[in-house]
């Protein structure tokens, strides 16, 4: 093996320029030379490659996105798509590929693992919704984000003696909502994995406000519905003055955490050793605070457990 490649794909997230630096600068320590293909696997069908040197991985590691850019190629799930890619490949002499993306973005590195082009993948989302991987690069970022807003949010609260339901991201996962509400002391959270009872929350609400505490933020993942229609059904079952707020896409952005850039540090280092050691196809994850690594064909299979204690922890705050 002389030359990797790297491309980011799928769903951006804060912390994938840090792997991709950490991949970078671990190949070039191994003495091989490495490839940024921008565009994800797009890039890569068009050849819109270029060699990473350590002057252009240099101002990285602080930044957001990802300089490589982010793209979707439904057609990569087509065999015609993928030896386009492979004629790519061959083209530039790139023998093995890290992928950072998820679980899409996986299938491609898994199909080009199959032809022959060892591929590994590390867990690029902010919605922390990968098998086998206590957290994902992007997470804690989104996380910072979603806590400083609803911190925001409830000064407002406060002062005005309001209800706030607040969306924040996740697609179908609840992670970003049950420790978003944890972190904020949520009077509520509503996440996809548990069914809500709306009865309970208004009654609590009401409680809450007869005993003199006026102000309640209930946050809310997007996978389970809007803070819109959460609002409408809320206001159903009492007045409590609310108001819906959806944090949206600043959650996908900003510098990345400490946390973050080394997580993706972390996994960039580990992905260029299992591709030294010639393997492919596998999922590169952090469980237990140990990176580890888990075949691409296992985590199909799987599911994406959130973290329920924190739910139950946090209604147990809210007897
Ligand atoms: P994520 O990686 O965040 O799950 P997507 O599901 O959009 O995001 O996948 C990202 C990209 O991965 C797709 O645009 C496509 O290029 C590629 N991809 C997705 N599914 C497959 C598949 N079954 N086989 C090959 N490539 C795929």
């Amino acid at each position: 093996m002389k030359k990797i490649g790297i491309l980011t794909s799928g769903g951006d997230a804060p912390g994938m320029n840090a792997a991709v630096r950490a991949v970078a600068l671990r190949a070039l320590d191994e003495g091989l030379e490495v490839y940024g293909i921008n565009y994800g696997y797009a890039g890569l069908v068009a050849g819109d490659i270029f060699q990473l040197t350590r002057q252009v991985l240099a101002d990285k590691i602080a930044r957001g996105g990802t300089f490589l850019y982010s793209a979707r190629y439904p057609e990569f799930a087509k065999v015609e798509g993928q030896l386009k890619g492979i004629e790519q490949l061959k083209k530039f002499g790139i023998d093995a590929l890290v992928v950072v993306g998820g679980d899409g973005s996986y299938h491609g590195a898994l199909r080009l693992t199959e032809h022959g082009y060892n591929a590994v993948g590390l867990p690029g989302t902010i919605d922390n919704d990968i098998p086998y991987t206590d957290f994902t690069i992007g997470f804690d970022t989104a996380l910072s984000t979603a806590v400083d807003a609803i911190d925001k949010i409830r000064d407002t609260a406060t002062s005005h003696q309001r209800v706030f339901v607040v969306e924040v991201m996740g697609r179908g996962a609840g992670d970003l909502a049950l420790w978003a509400g944890v972190a904020t002391g949520a009077e509520a959270i509503v996440v996809p994995e548990r069914d809500y009872d709306i009865d309970a929350i208004a009654k609590k609400l009401t409680e809450y406000r007869e005993a003199g505490h006026d102000n309640a933020v209930i946050v809310i993942a997007e996978g389970v519905m809007s803070a819109q229609d959460f609002k409408a059904e809320l206001d159903k079952h009492g007045d409590f003055d609310s108001r819906a707020t959806t944090i949206g896409h600043v959650q996908r952005g900003g510098s990345p955490t400490a946390r973050d850039r080394v997580l993706a540090s972390k996994m960039g280092n580990y992905a260029v050793e299992l591709l030294l050691a010639g393997k492919g196809g596998l999922a590169i994850g952090i469980e237990n605070n140990q990176i580890t690594h888990h075949p691409m064909e296992e985590l199909f299979d799987e599911k994406h457990h959130a973290d329920l204690d924190l739910y139950d922890m946090n209604n147990k705050f809210n007897q």
